[in-house]
C-alpha cells in the first residue's frame, strides 16, 4: 500500500473543502471498512483520506422528527440504527434488517453514509431506506440539495453525487399505516452477501393496498424499484392471488445479473419466491402505529 495522507477536519464546511478538488483519490472516509478493503487489493490508492468523525457530534445522532420521521446523521453506525429506540418505533424494518448485515464487528464501525455512498447494489440498507421514502441531504461546494435514495445511485457502484460533495444526513418520512419488510437471500453462508434484496412498504386501508413500494437490489445491476408490481399490488387485496399477479409482474420487470451467486434465471425465481414472503411478512408483521 503506498503512503497517503489522513486528515480530520473539526467541520462540514473544511471537511468540503479537502474534498474540493479535481483529484478524485482524494476520498471521504466515515467507517472505512469499503474502503480498507479496496485499499487492501490494490483498487483503490488514494492521496488522502478525508476522516469525518470530526465533522460535529450532530451528524451521528438519530432523532424522531416532529412529523414523525426520523432524521439519521450520516455518520451514525450501523450497530447504532441497529439498536436505536427511536427506530425501533418509527422503522422497526431498518432495525432488523440490520441484525442480518455483515457482523456485530463490521456493523459497530460502518456508517450509514458510507453504505449509501459506495454505490454497491448488494448493499442491505440502500433498498430498505428506498421502500421507505428515504431520502439523503446532500452537502458541497455548491450548497445542499435532498435526494430520494431511489434516485441515489447513476450505475453499479457509482452514485450521483458530485464533487466534493458529502451525505449528511438520511430523512424517513412517518411510517405511521405502512407495513414493511425486508429479505434477503444468501446462496452461500448465512452472512455472506446476498444475491437477492427484496425490500416492500404497503399502505393497506379496509383489506386493500392503496400504495405500495417494492425495491429489488443486489440481483439487479442498480438497486430498482419495480414498478410493475407496484401496480399490480395497487387497488388488489392483499391476498395471496394479488401477491401471485405481482411475483409475476416483478419477475417479467427485473433485469436480473448473472455472477457467483447464482444465473439471471435462478434469480428471477428467487425473486418470485421472496417478494411473496416478503409481501406475505409485511401483512403478517402490520402496520407501524
Ligand atoms: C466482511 C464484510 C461483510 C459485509 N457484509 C455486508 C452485508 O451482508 N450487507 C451489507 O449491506 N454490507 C456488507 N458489508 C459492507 C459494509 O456494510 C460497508 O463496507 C459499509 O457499510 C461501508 O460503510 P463505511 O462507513 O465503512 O464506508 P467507508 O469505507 O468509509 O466509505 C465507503 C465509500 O463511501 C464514501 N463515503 C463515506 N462516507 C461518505 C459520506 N458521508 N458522504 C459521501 N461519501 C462517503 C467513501 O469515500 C467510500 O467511497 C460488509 C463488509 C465487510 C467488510
Amino acid at each position: 500500500m503506498r503512503g497517503f495522507e489522513l486528515v480530520h477536519p473539526g467541520s462540514l464546511a473544511d471537511a468540503i473543502g479537502l474534498l474540493d478538488t479535481d483529484d478524485d483519490t482524494v476520498r471521504p472516509f466515515s467507517g472505512g471498512t469499503a474502503l480498507m478493503l479496496m485499499m487492501k487489493t490494490g483498487v483503490f490508492r488514494p492521496s488522502r483520506l478525508v476522516h469525518l468523525g470530526r465533522i460535529g457530534d450532530a451528524y451521528s445522532e438519530i432523532t424522531a422528527s416532529p412529523a414523525g420521521g426520523l432524521r439519521i446523521g450520516a455518520m451514525a453506525t450501523l450497530s447504532a440504527l441497529e439498536h436505536s429506540p427511536e427506530v425501533i418505533r418509527v422503522a422497526p424494518v431498518v432495525a432488523r434488517a440490520m441484525t442480518r448485515l455483515a457482523n456485530v464487528r463490521v456493523r459497530n464501525v460502518a456508517c450509514v453514509g458510507g453504505n449509501l455512498a459506495h454505490g454497491d447494489p448488494h448493499m442491505d440498507l440502500p433498498p430498505v431506506l428506498a421502500a421507505l421514502g428515504g431520502s439523503v441531504s446532500v452537502a458541497g461546494p455548491q450548497g445542499t440539495r435532498d435526494v430520494a435514495v431511489e434516485k441515489l445511485f447513476s450505475g453499479y457502484y457509482e452514485t450521483v453525487l458530485g464533487r466534493g460533495e458529502l451525505i449528511t444526513d438520511v430523512v424517513l418520512p412517518s411510517q405511521r399505516g405502512w407495513s414493511s419488510a425486508y429479505l434477503k437471500c444468501t446462496t452461500r453462508s448465512a452472512d455472506d452477501w446476498p444475491a437477492l434484496g427484496v425490500a416492500v412498504s404497503l399502505r393497506i386501508e379496509g383489506g386493500a393496498i392503496s400504495e405500495a413500494r417494492v425495491v429489488v437490489s443486489a440481483a439487479t445491476e442498480i438497486l430498482t424499484r419495480l414498478t410493475t408490481a407496484e401496480s399490480a399490488l395497487t387497488g388488489a387485496a392483499a391476498d395471496e392471488s394479488t401477491f401471485a399477479r405481482a411475483c409475476e409482474a416483478a419477475a417479467a420487470e427485473a433485469e436480473m445479473v448473472e455472477d457467483a451467486r447464482g444465473s439471471a434465471d435462478y434469480k428471477t425465481q428467487l425473486l418470485r419466491v421472496y417478494l411473496r414472503r416478503a409481501l406475505t411478512q409485511a401483512v403478517q408483521d402490520g402496520a407501524v402505529s
